[in-house]
């Protein structure tokens, strides 16, 4: 019989199911109303990335990284992930993300295009000559 029944097989209760399993637990039971992989899960398209904007989901993001950084290629291979801001708003707010992200752990990187890495002063100046 049964011990833990984790309801919803989706990326959320495998992984649960998966590391209650890897800690010991017993009898887990893994089910869903529908099929597995059925909701949000069969629709990812497998992007991984740490840029979050609260520090739960960071870490959890990390976790996740460690975790597949086992599973190694062809599985995983890390290639970083970019945010692309289109108006000074937008920019902004990805600064602002960026400086939580780097509190965290998170190497982020500001770059324009064609330019590589520039201060945050210069790509204002280029963003301002654009228009935006
Ligand atoms: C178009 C799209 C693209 C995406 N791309 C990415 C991406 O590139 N990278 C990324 O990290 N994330 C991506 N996501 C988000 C990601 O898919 C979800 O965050 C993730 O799959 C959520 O997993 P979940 O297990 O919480 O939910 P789900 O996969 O939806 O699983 C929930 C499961 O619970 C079942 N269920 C619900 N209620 C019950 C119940 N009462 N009893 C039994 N079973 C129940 C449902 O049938 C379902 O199968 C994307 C999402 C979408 C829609």
């Amino acid at each position: 019989m049964a011990r833990i029944v984790v309801a919803g097989a989706g990326a959320a209760g495998a992984s649960i199911a998966y590391h209650l399993s890897e800690l010991g637990a017993e009898a887990v039971v893994l089910c869903d109303r529908g099929s597995v992989a059925g909701g949000a899960t069969a629709k990812a398209m497998g992007g991984v990335r740490q840029q979050f904007s609260t520090p739960a989901e960071i870490k959890l993001a990390q976790a996740s990284i460690r975790f597949f950084e086992e599973l190694g290629s062809p599985f995983f291979d890390q290639v970083g992930y970019l945010f692309l801001a289109t108006t000074e708003a937008g920019l902004d707010e990805l600064e602002e993300r960026a400086e939580l992200q780097r509190s965290q752990g998170v190497r982020v990187v500001a770059t324009a295009p064609s330019a590589g890495v520039r201060s945050g002063r210069r790509r204002r100046r280029l963003l301002a000559r654009r228009g935006r």
